[in-house]
């Protein structure tokens, strides 16, 4: 962190230097030094040529403060270097072969004001965009190069010259030097800084520009610092080779134009297109013309199109492009407001610009008259000053609103960017998102306020409360009926200018949304206001929408839930009927038969009252169950635990399970060991846990029967094992048997009695024990269930 500080301020220190640097070199470019071709003309009687290159010397003058002439373009400048204006210069001019000699002064190369005073504005400017930039986005890497496209670019503009008025001292060939470098390295700058903003990250060729930019700066400062120091006008001509840096020059630029083209074509955000047309309209029309008209024709060897001074003016354009990027578009990401105090010094230009312009005007009316009262003339001008300042500040509020916060001006457009969006809102906080979103581009406002009361006729309650503090709160809470308008004081102590009421469609108290003054200082127009009011519209129907979806969701989950409900209910009374129809219908068949007297065989009647005996020992469990499931969900069931042997609890279950299956095909095996199985239980519910399982493992065989069942002591505690060779559970099963209800589809198919609860309360009864079950086999392999229980401690 401190290292990027330390970067940061040594960065700012170099850009100042740079830009200190530059203003003495725009002191000089004032002292630039021209031919006198008039007073030449006057003394040789020869016409010399103008051209567009002014330091071009005309092919008549062949000898010039002492040395013959070789490079017309150059040579000159060497003379214009070492002297001043006024500075006597011999001459030698070649006139019908004869040649004459004269001795003339240097002449003034600006008249007055004119090209240096748009180079210095330019200059100035682009110094000020780049250090606001720089400060404004410290550690921006693409804020970084921008800055230092500023520097370069505008110290090239504001010296615009490596050698006016060096004349001798020797201190002037700073500003020469940094000259050179700022100009070789601006495109090279350029096309970095189009490349970071355009998101491609790679400098194609990175090393070998920045050399090649080095180069050319280091030779054209080495050729100017010893062609005036030696001085040695042999070495100052080398500085004609400067055509091969124009052509490096137009190269990197058009690259540059080019990538920036691509990517205006290619990027998908409105806002970021924006940005990149602005930056190529100020890259066009700022640098074409010195390019396209001045540059290239030079590096080609003709004629430029355009003096240099012309093309330059032009640069102008580019950062206020730039600036004009930042300012409406965020280039950069910065967010600048304009404020009350920029439209007030913009409108004082304004005012004061009549007030002169009238003079101007007056002055021109009267002077054709002389002796008119001169004297009233600012008078009048202060009046029709005074008329025009109060249009003049309305339209330009409504001018800076319009050029710096609206993109388009256009209402309908951003309203109907918000009902878009609007409609993806998924709650009111998002809606309210959404809406400071669509106002930050169009509108940007302090803060945004919301007052949603709780949906429903009840209206209690707040659903969404945002920036108000207790009173307020309470103020529009209160069920006096809907404001019509909120106190001013009120308002104004949360820190909100206006507030727009959010109907809800029910009878309740509406909703307000309410909006901080404007970012900009500036009053509401009406037109704002009609744009809040549109939004606000637009909020309110997409908050009921929001509330009718919420609705009807609850509606269908509690519908669903019913359902559901109903469902289980008539799925566990058929079941249970299914389950006591088929004991019942044969108690009832046997209990006939008996009484009919006709069966005379006591064996055979005996057989039948223990077939009686053991339906109702089957029914009785069942009951038993259903009964035991609603103590489990009342969470009302106890177990009575104490210390019990094993062995006859398991003992009594073979017994019960033996004489209810007497007719059926079943191998029944049970194994205990020798001694007693003590453990801490209840000798009931282990009994019940048990028949459950037997049950089952009965149930779910088919043909020949085999069920095995183990008691066997353990290190920790005993194990009770029922194994059958029936259906089996599939994996995927193996946890959910034990829920209330459930049964597998390959059991609901193989014997559709069952309602799915043996398990449940088996395994309640475990838990109770402190024990545990486990459930294994597959498929078609049979199950075994193990039942766990701790040791007595
Ligand atoms: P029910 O037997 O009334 O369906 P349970 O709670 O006793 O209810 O059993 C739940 C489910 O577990 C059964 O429906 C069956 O799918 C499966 N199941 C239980 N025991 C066995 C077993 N021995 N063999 C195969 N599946 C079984």
């Amino acid at each position: 962190m401190g290292h990027r500080k330390a970067d940061f301020y040594l960065s700012l220190c170099a850009g100042i230097a740079v830009f200190a640097v530059s203003v003495f070199g725009f002191a000089g470019l004032l002292r630039r030094p021209a031919i006198p071709r008039e007073a030449l003309e006057q003394a040789t009687g020869v016409t010399l040529p103008r051209d567009r290159d002014p330091d071009l010397l005309p092919r008549d003058i062949v000898k010039i403060d002492g040395f013959e002439v070789r490079d017309r373009k150059t040579d000159f400048k060497f003379v214009a270097a070492h002297h001043r204006i006024g500075d006597p210069i011999d001459f030698v001019v070649t006139k019908d072969g004869r040649e004459l000699a004269a001795t003339e002064r240097l002449v003034p190369h600006h008249e007055k004001g004119g090209t240096p005073f748009i180079f210095l504005l330019t200059g100035v400017f682009g110094f000020l965009l780049g250090f606001g930039v720089f400060i404004l986005r410290p550690g921006d890497r693409r804020a970084g190069v921008f800055y230092w496209l500023c520097m370069a670019f505008s110290s090239a503009v504001m010296i615009s010259g490596e050698w006016y008025g060096v004349q001798g001292r020797p201190m002037r060939l700073v500003p020469g030097v940094l000259f050179f470098f700022a100009y070789t390295l601006t495109p090279v700058i350029l096309l970095r800084f189009v490349r970071t903003f355009t998101a491609r990250d790679r400098l194609p060729g990175g090393p070998l520009l920045w050399t090649v930019a080095l180069l050319f700066g280091g030779f054209f400062s080495a050729v100017l610092v010893i062609g005036l120091l030696r001085p040695s006008i042999e070495i100052f001509r080398l500085k004609g080779h400067f055509s091969y840096f124009r052509i490096f020059f137009a190269a990197v630029c058009i690259v540059a134009l080019g990538t920036l083209f691509r990517a205006f074509r290619s990027v998908p955000s409105r806002e970021k297109r924006d940005q990149i047309r602005w930056v190529l309209y100020g890259m066009i029309i700022g640098l074409g013309p010195f390019m396209f008209l001045y540059t290239l024709p030079i590096a080609a060897g003709m004629r430029p199109l355009l003096s240099e001074e012309t093309a330059s003016a032009f640069f102008a354009v580019l950062p206020l492009a730039l600036a004009f990027a930042i300012l409406k578009y965020k280039l950069l990401d910065i967010n600048v407001i304009i404020n009350r105090s920029v439209v007030y010094s913009l409108l004082t230009m304004v005012t004061v610009g009549v007030y002169l312009a009238s003079i101007e005007g007056l002055k021109a009316l009267f002077s054709a008259s002389p002796g008119t009262g001169g004297k009233w003339i600012p008078v009048g001008s202060a009046f029709i000053a005074a008329l025009v300042f109060a249009p003049a500040r309305s339209r330009l509020q409504v001018a800076v609103d319009r050029a710096f916060f609206r993109r388009s001006y256009d209402y309908r457009r951003s309203v109907s960017g918000f009902t878009e969006a609007a409609e993806r809102a998924h709650s009111d906080r998002d809606l309210l998102d959404r809406l400071s979103e669509t106002l930050a581009a169009i509108l940007p406002v302090e803060r945004i306020g919301a007052f949603i009361p709780a949906a429903g006729r009840e209206a209690s309650g707040i659903a969404l409360r945002s920036g108000l503090d207790d009173d307020m709160a309470a103020l529009l809470a209160a069920p006096a009926g809907p404001l019509a308008t909120l106190p001013p004081e009120a308002l104004e102590r949360n820190g909100f200018a206006l507030a727009l009421p959010v109907p809800l469609g029910d009878a309740g108290p509406a909703g307000w949304i309410l909006f901080g003054p404007k970012r900009s200082a500036l009053e509401y127009t009406d037109e704002d206001r009609e744009l809040l009011r549109a939004l606000t519209a637009e909020t309110s129907a997409a908050l009921r929408r929001i509330r009718l979806q919420e609705e009807v969701i609850y509606e269908r989950a509690s519908r669903e839930k019913l359902e559901e409900i109903g469902r289980l209910k008539t799925e566990f009374i058929s079941s249970v009927s299914h389950e006591l129809r088929t004991p019942m219908t044969s108690l009832q068949a046997i209990s006939e038969l008996l009484k009919s007297g006709k069966v005379a065989d006591p064996s055979r009647r005996d057989h039948l009252l223990e077939l009686m005996a053991g339906e109702c020992g089957r029914l009785s469990r069942y009951l038993h169950n259903v009964l035991d499931f609603g103590r489990i969900e009342q969470d009302s069931k106890r177990y009575e635990i104490r210390a019990v042997d094993l062995k006859p609890v398991v003992a009594g279950v073979a017994e019960v399970v033996r004489s209810a299956a007497a007719e059926e095909d079943l191998d029944l095996v049970v194994e205990t060991p020798e001694g007693a199985v003590p453990v801490e239980a209840d000798p009931d519910a282990v009994s019940q846990a048990l028949l459950n399982l037997v049950d089952n493992a009965i149930k779910y065989s088919a043909g020949r029967k085999r069920v095995a069942v183990r008691l066997v002591a353990t290190a920790d505690g005993a194990e009770i094992i029922v194994s059958d060779s029936g259906i089996g559970i599939a994996p995927e099963d193996r946890e959910r048997v034990f829920e209330a209800f459930y049964r597998t589809p390959e059991a609901a198919r193989h014997d559709p009695k069952g309602v799915g609860l043996g398990l449940k309360i088996v395994k309640h009864i475990m838990d109770a024990h402190g024990g545990a079950i486990a459930v294994a086999g597959g498929p078609g392999r049979g199950t075994t269930f193990t039942l766990k229980f701790p040791g007595r401690r």
